[in-house]
C-alpha cells in the first residue's frame, strides 16, 4: 500500500476543486477544498501542474481520482465532443498515470456526485442511489450496493435527454431530440424560457425563488416541476432506485418543493415505482471529491 490519502479532483466548465480526503477506519475524512478557475483552451497540462503541485506539498497520497465535466468511456478515454475542456479525445486517468507514476481513476463528475450522495450524503441507507444533478445542464449517475454503474459505454445515468415533455411546450435541445429534461428544466433552460415569457433577463436561482410572488415565474416553475417530474418517473420506471439524490444548484434551489415534485413524479409512475424516494443532495461542491475518493477506495487498500 502505497499511501492512504486520496487527491481528489473535480475539473468542471469554470472552476476546478481538489481536496485531500484520507482513509481513517471505515471512512474517507476530506480536508480543505481548493478552488481554482479551470483554464481557458486544454486542461491537460495546467491539470498536470496542479497534481504536481498538490503531490509536492502533500505525503502520502496513494491514488488520484478525478470528476471531470463531459463522457467518459470504460476505457477511460475522455470525450472532446461536448467540452470545449480537451482539445482532443484523451485516456486522462492512463496518461496522468505514466507522467506521476500513481493510480489515476477518471470518471464523469456527476456520477461522482451520485457516488460522494450515496455513501456520505442523502442516499446514505439506500441501495441503488439515482443522483441527478440539475444545474446550468442536467446529468446523472447511478449507484448500485455502493459501487458505480457506468453501463456499456460509461454513460449510465446521463439522463439531460431523456424525454420530459410531449406538448406544445416542448422546445428543441442541441442533441437535435425536442422536450429533452435539460432543454426543459436546466438552469439555461429556465432562464431562456422566463426571457420568452417576460423579455426580462434573471437567474434561474432568482425565478424559483421569486415563484410566490411573480406570476410568470408561477406558471414557469409550475411547468419545470412537472416536467422534472415526468423525466423521474420515466427513471424511476426503467432503474427502479430506492431513490433519487436531487443535486446540482437548480435541484437544491428546489429542495422547497420537494414535496410537489414527490407527489407528481408518483402520480406520473408506474404503479410498482410510485414509492420511490426523492431527496435533496447534503453535500455540495464536495460531492464530487467524496466520490473521486471512493473511486480509488480499491486502488488504496492494494
Ligand atoms: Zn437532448
Amino acid at each position: 500500500m502505497s499511501g492512504g490519502k486520496v487527491l481528489a479532483i473535480d475539473i468542471g466548465r469554470s472552476t476546478i476543486k481538489s481536496a485531500v480526503l484520507e482513509r481513517r477506519e471505515r471512512a474517507f475524512v476530506i480536508g480543505e477544498v481548493e478552488q481554482s478557475p479551470s483554464p481557458t483552451g486544454d486542461v491537460t497540462e495546467p491539470l498536470l501542474d496542479l497534481l504536481r503541485r498538490k503531490l509536492k506539498a502533500e505525503k502520502g497520497v496513494g491514488a488520484i481520482g478525478i470528476g471531470t465535466t463531459g463522457q467518459v468511456a470504460p476505457s477511460g478515454y475522455v470525450s472532446a465532443a461536448i467540452t470545449d475542456l480537451y482539445r482532443e479525445e484523451i485516456r486522462l486517468g492512463t496518461w496522468l498515470a505514466e507522467k506521476l507514476r500513481l493510480p489515476v481513476l477518471v470518471r464523469n463528475d456527476v456520477q461522482l456526485m451520485a457516488l460522494g450522495e450515496a455513501l456520505y450524503g442523502a442516499g446514505r441507507g439506500w441501495s441503488v442511489v439515482f443522483g441527478v444533478a440539475v444545474g446550468s445542464g442536467v446529468g446523472g449517475g447511478i449507484v448500485r450496493n455502493g459501487q458505480l454503474d457506468i453501463g456499456a459505454g460509461g454513460i449510465a445515468g446521463e439522463c439531460a435527454h431523456v424525454r420530459a415533455v410531449d406538448s406544445e411546450e416542448r422546445r428543441s435541445c442541441w442533441c437535435g431530440g425536442k422536450g429533452c429534461l435539460e432543454a426543459q428544466v436546466s438552469g439555461l433552460a429556465i432562464e431562456d424560457r422566463y426571457h420568452a415569457m417576460t423579455g426580462a433577463q434573471a437567474l434561474a436561482t432568482d425565478i424559483l425563488r421569486s415563484a410566490r410572488v411573480d406570476g410568470p415565474a408561477a406558471k414557469l416553475v409550475s411547468s419545470v416541476v412537472r416536467e422534472l417530474a415526468t423525466g423521474l418517473g420515466t427513471l424511476a420506471c426503467c432503474v427502479n432506485p430506492d431513490g433519487f439524490v436531487l443535486g446540482g444548484s437548480i435541484g437544491v434551489a428546489l429542495a422547497p418543493l420537494l414535496a410537489l415534485l414527490q407527489e407528481q413524479m408518483s402520480d406520473h409512475a408506474y404503479r410498482a415505482v410510485r414509492r420511490t424516494k426523492l431527496r435533496v443532495a447534503e453535500l455540495g461542491v464536495d460531492a464530487q471529491l467524496y466520490g473521486a475518493a471512493v473511486l480509488c477506495d480499491a486502488v488504496l487498500q492494494q
